[in-house]
């Protein structure tokens, strides 16, 4: 915080101030005799500035009022580091970990290199429109919080790692989708295929030959007073649903097991509140597997498809969220981040310089293998067998493996010529770095890079496996049998 303030430009006049907390409304009045004791003379209430050794300022208690402590006015300058650092640590232990930085005069980009929340650009206060005289219109008031918390709508979120952005962590995944990105629904739809079918037999999970669940509709039939052969869509849309959705009274139910007749009287389940708890509690794969069968599959409506949490949604880098570089195709990434360290300041580029060198190389590895069409967010089970192929090339570009052998099975295959020229290139880096490449391959671009040849013929499949020529490439194209 005493950096942020510190990069404010060299003459800034500042009041570091300590917001009092809500809750303590009611008790202003005793408050600011406690102040006085304390030490502190200046309280803005309103954003009108008073000295409490002069007056007292009233306050309507039917409204809410802001009441910061001025703990102390600064003028921004290097000399003025440990002063500032006093008067942060204390405004901080007034207010639990909050401040308010007030700008009466804010220079350009301010609020930017402050960061925090913008709390009010006085001239806007409620409740004293009548007072225009005490208030700056330009003046700047930032609030920072010493946790990650916002002091207006008292949301606090846990601390910002890097596990956050991951959905593979429950640290980072949504809650409601557990950071798959969709959700599984029971679907009526699936559950009833045909309502001409009699009620017996239209709850297509339910086989009326398995004798528990069949009893259930016996009795919830008896109970509704309706009969097992009729077709689900004459009975009464509200019956319907109650078999559906489960009934709102309590049904007898009898059965018979082989130690006798067995009866309770309870609300019936409904057929698709059953299937859903049971796939939540079966440990039985097979009968997950069955109930997934009559559920549907929706956009996770919590996080949208995104699969993170929405705090780690809102963190923006530049402007930008994760889930919105994670939309861009490696292409468009690779320009987002290359323009980057022009906006951040001298601070953010200092903390970033490394991660974007790393992110711009990682970038760069996928581009030169031809894949840049690709969009971050697209599901590796999605990607064809020469795009995996090329990824895990990528990879190993990235890792600076010497002594491996790679073998590679048509790399080529999908590639337009000049994404070609580059993937050849990829594979001579990887060979300079100290690798071995063993390519099977048809493409004449490739043999010709080739260091040696082995020429498997003379016709395809088992009119082959014979070697027909083996060398450079010039000795292949001088070769006779080739
Ligand atoms: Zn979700």
């Amino acid at each position: 915080m005493v950096d942020r303030i510190l990069e404010l430009p060299e003459g800034t006049r500042a009041k570091i101030a300590a917001p009092i907390v809500r809750d303590q409304k009611g008790a202003f009045e005793d408050r600011f005799s406690d102040l006085v004791s304390e030490g502190y003379a200046r309280v803005e209430v309103d954003g009108e500035a008073y000295d409490l050794t002069v007056e007292t300022p009233e306050l309507d208690e039917n409204f809410d009022h802001t009441v910061d402590i001025v703990v102390d006015r600064v003028k921004v300058s290097a000399d003025a580091r440990s002063r500032i650092t006093d008067s942060v640590e204390t405004a901080l232990t007034e207010a639990d970990g909050v401040l308010k930085v007030i700008v009466p005069d804010p220079p350009a980009d301010a609020a930017e290199t402050l960061g925090g929340s913008t709390a009010r650009s006085t001239g806007d206060i409620a409740g004293s429109g009548e007072s225009e005289d005490h208030s700056d219109r330009d003046r700047l008031v930032v609030e920072l919080s010493e946790d990650l918390a916002c002091t207006h709508c008292g949301i606090d979120i846990s601390e910002i790692e890097t596990r956050s952005f991951s959905f593979n962590s429950p640290h980072g995944a949504c809650p409601e989708c557990e950071g798959l990105g969709e959700t599984k629904e029971v679907s009526e739809d699936l559950v009833i295929r045909d309502p001409t079918k009699p009620l017996k037999n239209v709850f297509e999970p339910w086989s009326y030959n398995r004798t528990y669940y069949s009893r259930q509709l016996d009795n919830v039939a008896e109970h509704f007073g309706v009969s097992l052969e009729t077709p689900f869509e004459e009975i009464d849309p509200e019956i319907r649903r109650q078999f559906l959705y489960g009934t709102d009274d309590v049904v007898h139910f009898e059965w018979t097991t082989k130690n006798g007749t067995r009866e309770k009287t309870e609300r019936f389940e409904g057929v698709i509140p059953n299937l859903e708890r049971r796939h939540v509690e079966t440990d039985s794969d097979r009968a997950r597997e069955h109930i997934e069968e009559y559920m549907a599959t929706t956009t996770c409506p919590a996080c949208e498809g995104t699969r993170l949490k929405a705090e780690s949604r809102a963190v923006l880098v530049d402007g930008t969220s994760i889930t919105a570089v994670n939309r861009l195709s490696i292409g468009d990434a690779l320009e987002h981040f290359e323009g980057m360290e022009a906006d951040l300041s001298e601070r953010d580029r200092t903390i970033a310089e490394e991660i974007l060198k790393e992110i711009r190389a990682r970038l760069g590895f996928m581009t030169e293998v031809g894949l840049e069409y690709l969009t971050l967010d697209r599901e590796a089970a999605t990607l064809s067998g020469g795009e995996s192929q090329r990824i895990r090339l990528a990879t190993q570009i990235g890792s600076g493996l010497v002594g491996v052998l790679y073998v590679l099975d048509e790399p080529s295959i999908g590639l337009h010529q000049r994404d070609n020229d580059r993937l050849l290139n990829t594979l001579a880096e990887l060979r300079d770095l100290g690798n071995t490449l063993l390519v099977v391959e048809h493409d004449t671009e490739t043999m010709r890079r080739a260091d040696t040849i082995v020429d498997m013929g003379p016709g395809p499949g088992r009119r082959g496996g014979e070697i027909v020529a083996q060398g450079s490439p010039e000795d292949i194209v001088d070769s006779d049998r080739s």
